[in-house]
């Protein structure tokens, strides 16, 4: 058996076409169209690149986008300021700090910055405000990786009610709310870490097995049910000749692209699994589209609710 992939580059394309009309509708209404703040502080090469393709989405999409740079060299309060006048702005509904933030800003900055944007505009859905919503199953602004991911399995035809979902990974952007996005789907939920004793096991029980752990090919055949639904979050760069060499042939599509640039980006699921699993999201090109497509999404749900609130 040979798993049928999901592709989330056309699934991103379909949400992005749905926005569209909705960005339309809605500058019509308000006269002005809704607007993302995106901050980035210092100059973090994946950061560039992330920031950079989220502003020309925006742009294509009728969103506007502006760029707020901070040198590595300011501090949070320095950022703090700036988020404060952006949670004033009339005219962005959304705002995202990327993260990381620069390791100077001490271990504790991500979650006063976060906490400090107004949980209205808070597009990542990071603010406990937004959290505490998602947990009550009352929630608008969801984090945009697991909100993707459950769009793709709706529009895949993959039932979530009733079914056995693992997921592998417990951090607050990625694996709790995939949990509890899931649970209010009514499947019944496990989740697993670190310290998770027969992982393979508790993996193999589920239908919808999510992997987001960060570790390149660590899920193996061994954790999944034969005709499983697997999501494969995982975006590691790997340089390393002799795994990428064990992982694809000489003339896979894979090790031509390695051969090319010296690395490769691995999920955290291992190429074997198309072999047992019912359906699999590829990398690249199964989660990572998602992810900016829900964040266009989430900028025009903030940009309703505000305007609901009488705030143009
Ligand atoms: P994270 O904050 O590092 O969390 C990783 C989680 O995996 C932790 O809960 C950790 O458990 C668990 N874990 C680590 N090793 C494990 C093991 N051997 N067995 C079981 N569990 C283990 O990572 P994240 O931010 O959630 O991201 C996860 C992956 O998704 C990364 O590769 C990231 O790049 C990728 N990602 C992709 C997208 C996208 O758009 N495609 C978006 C976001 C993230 P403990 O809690 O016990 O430490």
């Amino acid at each position: 058996m040979s798993a049928r992939l999901l592709d989330g580059t056309a699934v991103g394309q379909a949400i992005r076409a749905s926005v569209k009309p909705e960005v339309e509708a809605f500058t019509r209404e308000a006269g002005r169209p809704p607007g993302i703040a995106l901050v980035l502080v210092g100059n973090d090469g994946g950061s560039e690149l992330y920031v950079g393709s989220k502003l020309k989405s925006a742009g294509e999409s009728g969103i506007r986008a502006d760029l707020e740079r901070l040198p590595a060299t300011a501090s949070v309060d320095d950022l703090l300021r700036l988020v404060d006048r952006l949670n004033r702005s009339e005219v962005h509904d959304a705002i995202l700090v990327q993260s990381p933030l620069p390791k100077e800003m001490g271990p504790d900055a991500e979650r006063r910055v976060f906490d400090a944007i107004d949980p209205d505009k808070d597009v990542d859905g990071f603010h406990p405000t937004n959290v505490g919503r998602l947990v009550q199953g009352r929630s608008a602004l969801v984090a945009c990786t697991p909100s993707g991911i459950i769009e793709m399995l709706d529009r895949s035809g993959i039932e979530i009610s009733g079914k056995r979902a693992v997921v592998i990974g417990r951090s607050d952007i990625v694996g709790k709310p995939m949990a509890l996005l899931l649970l209010n789907r009514h499947a019944t939920v496990t989740i697993c870490h670190s310290r998770t004793k027969d992982l393979p096991s508790v993996a193999r029980e589920a239908d919808i097995l999510v992997a987001a752990l960060g570790r390149p090919v660590f899920v193996t055949k061994d954790f999944v049910k034969p005709g499983a639904t697997v999501i494969d979050v995982g975006t590691t760069p790997v340089s390393d000749r002799a795994l990428i060499e064990s992982l694809f042939p000489v003339g896979h599509k894979r090790r031509a692209a390695f051969e090319k640039r010296g690395s490769l980006v691995l999920g955290d699921v291992h190429p074997e699994v198309e072999e047992v699993a019912g359906a699999l999201t590829p990398v690249p090109g199964g989660v990572g589209p998602l992810t900016i497509a829900m964040l266009l999404k989430n900028t025009v749900t903030a940009a309703r609710e505000r305007l609901a609130k009488g705030r143009r």
